[in-house]
């Protein structure tokens, strides 16, 4: 009997035994489920505040985690159930790459795309990483950055040059059409002038002969005219970087007035010159100045159409101003283009200058004109400013910097 209770005496102490294991154990348990939980809580929370997605595959390739994002931006859903495969986010095309990348454990940037429920393309950077958990489970750890926002931007960044360069090109091609067709005008016209002259005066040929040499010498003339307009437009058109030079404003001028002499006492316009000998050269390139020149009066001329007594006056001489560059005040040489025309509205000044602005009928003007005037002068560090009263004139006035300070600031 003393045998039996011994026997149960140990028997319930090792019941004891037992069950204090089983708390500890227990209580061990719970505390590392607690731990895990929270270092899953932790994980959680990271992976929910990545911007990027994150998934994790099995040895089968099956998502067995994801962060919110994931399912946010491949439009399924935690809650699904649904075993989600790699095949079905990479996509067929994409699936073999990623799984070739995968087989070698460890890659850093790939660039591939995963498709949405709905089959829509994400492009993405992908990072991946393959590990073997203590109980030998293969997971495969994968971050894909989308790189849409960024594709789209480069798409719009190369849309944006292709317009930039289509414009540019066009707006050469313009300029040149419009340089041409402005300079030949004249000549041209002249040329049709003298011609129908000569066709009238050849119902008498005997009498009229003087005259229809004249008028034929006058047609070679413009014509040799015209091929030398042809010849500078030319080098205008050549982008090859002319060397600056000192010019002569006032020769310019006096060329240009030279050629427009016809057109002057054709539409009756009175010339008052009010040219500075003493000036100094400019900084420049002839054939730009020319330009720059020639397009000023023509749309002076152009302006006083229906003027009444129209003036044309043409200044130059020396005229402080602000250096667009330094910002100082120093001195400029002045040359103004002044008419007694319809003037400009105020509303319109500010846009006199943009490319392709212009009052004129369809088809009479391009509106280039003085865009080209603005990108010239400011080619050669100077300002053009213009003043206008509509109904009374305007006045252009441009301003060059002297070649001898030009010389100086750059020590030559
Ligand atoms: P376009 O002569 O082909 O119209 P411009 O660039 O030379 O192109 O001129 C743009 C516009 O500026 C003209 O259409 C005209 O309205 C105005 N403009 C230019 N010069 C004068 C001027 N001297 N008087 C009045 N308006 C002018």
């Amino acid at each position: 009997m003393g045998h039996t209770q011994s026997d149960s005496r140990k028997k319930n102490q090792l019941i004891e035994i037992l069950e204090k294991q089983k708390q500890d154990l227990v209580v061990r348990f719970l505390k590392k489920q607690v731990e895990v939980e929270a270092g899953k809580d932790f994980t959680d929370k990271i992976l929910s505040s990545l911007s990027s997605l994150f998934f994790l595959l099995n040895e089968e390739l099956i998502v067995v985690q994801a962060n919110q994002e994931f399912y946010c931006c491949l439009e399924y859903s935690a809650e699904d159930g649904e075993p989600l495969s790699l095949k079905q986010i990479s996509g067929q095309k994409n699936f073999e790459i990623v799984k070739n990348a995968l087989s070698k454990g460890e890659f850093n940037t790939l660039e591939t795309s995963l498709c949405t429920r709905a089959g829509k393309e994400i492009p993405v950077t992908l990072k991946g990483s393959s590990y073997t958990t203590e109980s030998g489970r293969v997971l495969h750890m994968l971050i894909a950055s989308d790189r849409s926002d960024y594709q789209t931007m480069m798409t719009r960044m190369s849309e944006a040059q292709e317009q930039l360069i289509h414009s540019d090109r066009l707006a050469s091609l313009g300029e040149m059409a419009a340089g041409i067709g402005h300079e030949l005008t004249q000549p041209l016209n002249a040329i049709l002038l003298y011609s129908r002259n000569c066709i009238k005066a050849l119902e008498n040929p005997l009498q009229n002969r003087s005259m229809l040499e004249g008028n034929l010498n006058i047609i070679i003339d413009r014509v040799n005219k015209a091929t030398s307009i042809i010849r500078s437009l030319k080098n205008f058109g050549s982008k090859a970087p002319e060397e600056l030079t000192g010019v002569n404003m006032n020769e310019i001028l006096l060329n240009i007035l030279e050629f427009l002499d016809s057109r002057l006492t054709l539409s009756d316009i009175h010339l008052h010159l009010e040219l500075d000998e003493t000036v100094p050269l400019v900084l420049g390139q002839e054939v730009k100045l020319e330009q720059v020149c020639l397009n000023l009066i023509q749309n002076a001329i152009q302006a006083m159409g229906k003027t009444e007594r129209p003036v044309l006056t043409i200044k130059t001489g020396l005229q402080m101003g602000i250096d667009p560059e330094t910002l100082e005040e120093n001195q400029f040489v002045l040359t103004a283009i002044i008419d007694n025309g319809e003037g400009i509205d105020r509303a319109i000044q500010e846009k006199i200058f943009d490319p392709f602005f212009t009052t004129r009928e369809v088809g009479t003007g391009m509106g280039l004109g003085l865009s080209i005037v603005d990108q010239i002068i400011r080619e050669f560090s100077g300002v053009i400013k213009v003043k206008s009263s509509p109904g009374s004139g305007s006045c252009f006035s441009v301003l060059l910097p002297p070649h001898h300070k030009e010389n100086q600031r750059k020590g030559i």
